[in-house]
């Protein structure tokens, strides 16, 4: 071998190895993601976000030393919807998880997620993702369409709503006012088994943050992702004896304080096995606050609306995205979804987003890492299968109109659109369609060209199954 080939050979052998110990490291480099996701918690019930009676420490310092998002959306005003929609990337009109009717799944639902659908979990799992669900799944209690059958290596939590089951002899207001976890025959599931019946609400967030510090710790060693779905605090509201009476804004306030302190355990493990500097931690909310159980109820804050209306205040979630090192501090009023988090994560991971289908989420890493640009700058606001709303930038128009307190839903096509720029008036106070009419000729034309390009899934919502499992 002539000397120049022998030295072309030891390089191209070191190169090589280079690249092989970078492709490993690489590998171990993935970064971790949890999403905790509470349930019906308002804009306004965070210390972070203005709430003056509520203490979240632990919630605010994640906004501190990361992002807190002051535009980022859900894509339904209510549960099942909105959850299939963070999970999947796509509007619920897409993957089917919508109805008029039946605006959620019932435990005598005999639909769910379509098992088509690739989930955020599916596609890391394909990466070498360890994955577990902890908390409320509601997108289907059978066991074709719970976590297990959604990419989720392991899943601990309750199939549906903590107000579900209700037991039959007691009136909903003393079971709302006066909760105990006997009114509410839920199950408490591990993976596909019913392990506990009535769930006992009063230690569930506790047994939620104990799984996933167990879960943390177990894979501290691999990539992974964790998505804990909070049950509260949607009515009825339980606490532990830690927390129960102990907020100045009473039982919620306790809630959310203990929520709060499972953060704070979550964020601790991971300081303590050294994967603080390799882990996304996305805080959010699947709609707004259930204004009609008063103060049972949260808080929108300066937002119009609640929970059951596409709203500022419906759909607009307190949001809060940490990851030092990797999130640049800062207060974000750029728009976000969490049908982003699919496309975000993917990119994260280093996985591949599938070509055979359409996704409506960005990429939001670059905003994560404090770089210009603006990924989102439309949002279609659907309430079942209507397109209620639309925001372009600023402007947000209103093909429709709500009860603003969400129940009972009174939707009405409106005969006069009315616009709002939510720049300036985030609470939805002045209509501008008269000041405005090229704005509402504009954002009508991109209403309607999403709308004659948008190939419905047919409803799983509506489908009943004989008897609920019992
Ligand atoms: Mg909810």
């Amino acid at each position: 071998m002539k000397k120049s080939s022998f030295h072309f050979c030891i390089i191209l052998t070191f190169f090589l190895s280079a690249s092989q110990v970078l492709s490993q490291n690489t590998k171990v480099d993935k970064p971790n993601f949890i999403i905790i996701f509470t349930d019906d918690q308002g804009y306004g019930d965070l210390g972070t976000f203005g709430h003056p009676t509520i203490k979240t420490p632990n919630i605010d310092q994640m906004a501190t030393e990361g992002q807190k998002w002051t535009s980022f959306y859900v894509a339904a005003n209510v549960c099942t919807p909105s959850r299939s929609a963070i999970l999947t990337g796509r509007l619920p009109v897409r993957t089917g998880m919508y109805s008029n009717t039946r605006r959620v799944l019932f435990p005598d639902s005999g639909g769910g997620l379509p098992a088509y659908e690739n989930t955020i979990a599916t596609l890391l799992k394909g990466s070498g993702y360890a994955t577990a669900a902890i908390g409320k799944w509601h997108l289907g209690h059978l066991p074709q369409f719970l976590p297990t059958s959604h990419g989720f290596d392991s899943y601990f939590g309750i199939p549906y709503s903590n107000d579900m089951d209700r037991v039959n002899d007691i009136t909903a207001k003393e079971a709302f006012d006066n909760s105990k976890i006997e009114y509410f025959n839920v199950p408490l599931m591990r993976n596909t088994e019913i392990i506990e019946r009535p769930t006992d609400q009063n230690t569930i967030t506790k047994r939620y943050a104990a799984e996933a510090v167990k879960f943390i710790a177990e894979n501290k060693d691999k990539p992974f992702f964790l998505y804990l779905a909070h049950s509260l605090p949607h009515v009825p509201l339980f606490a532990s004896g830690d927390f129960k009476g102990k907020s100045e804004r009473g039982l919620y306030g306790d809630v959310i304080e203990e929520i709060d302190w499972s953060v704070g355990e979550i964020l601790n493990t991971l300081k303590a096995n050294g994967l603080d500097q390799n882990t996304y931690v996305i805080f959010t909310s699947d709609n707004g606050p259930w204004l009609v159980y008063n103060e049972q109820s949260g808080s929108a804050g300066s937002l119009y609306g609640g929970k059951g209306t596409s709203y500022e205040g419906g759909v607009r979630v307190p949001t809060v995205i940490w990851g030092p090192g990797n999130v640049k501090p800062g207060v974000i009023s750029k728009m976000g979804s969490t049908l982003d988090l699919l496309p975000t994560i993917t990119t994260l991971a280093g996985a591949k987003m599938p070509q055979d289908r359409v996704y409506d989420g960005f990429d939001l890493s670059p905003v994560f890492r404090g770089e210009e640009g603006t990924p989102r700058d439309e949002m279609f606001y659907y309430h079942g299968d209507r397109l209620f709303a639309v925001r372009k930038g600023a402007f947000k128009l209103y093909f429709y109109s709500n009860n603003p307190a969400g129940y009972p839903a009174k939707v009405e096509k409106l005969e006069k659109l009315t616009l709002f720029n939510l720049g300036h008036d985030p609470s939805e106070r002045f209509d501008l369609a008269n000041l405005h009419p090229e704005m509402v000729a504009n954002l009508t034309k991109i209403a309607k060209q999403h709308s004659e390009k948008m190939v419905f899934g047919p409803t799983q919502l509506e489908k009943r199954i004989e008897s609920p499992t019992q």
